[in-house]
């Protein structure tokens, strides 16, 4: 087994072709190795077109999701993310790949700890995982150029649209129901003004928070 090769065809198969063009994901999501992520009993698994179990009840997500959310986040080199919700911590590599610094939040210690481990050993160093409610952002680093979530809210929190900067995108699943929701962006226009945009219906665990579900 070839994970090179893999990596390289879940890219084209899975991610081209369904429409994912920025130039600068599509690089990161060649470059970071994913099976880095996933538990290595299911290492074989790392370029499937699924979420893989992390542990804790929790997800990697699907490579496309991943991707798909990120080129919505339309990044720059320059730009200051915020992540909710570290998980494995592969998203935040790929935010690292193509922004100048990533934030990353996370409520659970044991995921934000291992997390913090691998992205240390492949040497991302632009990454920084505090362990926290997310719902409420990170506002010590705020305004950030975009921030994304992934865990599912019931609707958008106020502390991460009060934490965008002006010309600053949000990425969110948003939903009634704790499993099943839409993609929001969010774009802020002015400190009181948003624009907001529907796209793909997806399926993310909850947002479990002050400003999430209870
Ligand atoms: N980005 C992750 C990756 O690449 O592996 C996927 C994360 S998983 C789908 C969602 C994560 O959100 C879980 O690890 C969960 O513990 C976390 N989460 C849920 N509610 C949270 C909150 N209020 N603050 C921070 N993290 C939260």
């Amino acid at each position: 087994m070839d994970l090179h090769t893999l990596r390289s065809d879940m890219v084209r198969d899975q991610l081209q072709r369904r429409g994912v063009k920025d130039p600068a994901v599509l690089a990161a999501m060649e470059q970071v190795p994913r099976e880095a992520f996933v538990p290595e009993r299911l290492r074989e698994m790392s370029y499937q077109d699924s979420p893989l179990p992390i542990g804790e009840g929790q997800t990697i997500s699907q490579p496309f999701i991943v991707a798909r959310m990120i080129e919505r986040l339309e990044l720059t080199p320059k730009d200051k993310v915020l992540e909710i919700g570290t998980g494995s911590g592969y998203g935040a590599a790929i935010l690292s790949r193509i922004a100048d610094t990533v934030y990353t939040v996370e409520r659970r210690a044991s995921l934000a700890e291992a997390a913090r481990e691998k992205l240390d050993k492949l040497g991302y160093d632009n990454i920084h995982v505090v362990v926290g409610d997310g719902s409420l952002g990170w506002p010590e680093n705020a305004p950030y150029d975009a921030i994304v979530g992934t865990a599912g809210a019931p609707k958008i929190p106020e502390p991460l649209k009060e934490q965008l900067s002006v010309g600053g995108r949000l990425v969110l699943p948003v939903g009634t129901v704790p499993e099943q929701q839409v993609l929001i962006r969010l774009r802020k226009k002015a400190e009181d003004r948003f624009e907001q945009e529907e796209m793909e219906a997806v399926r993310f665990v909850p947002l479990v928070g002050e400003a999430g579900w209870r």
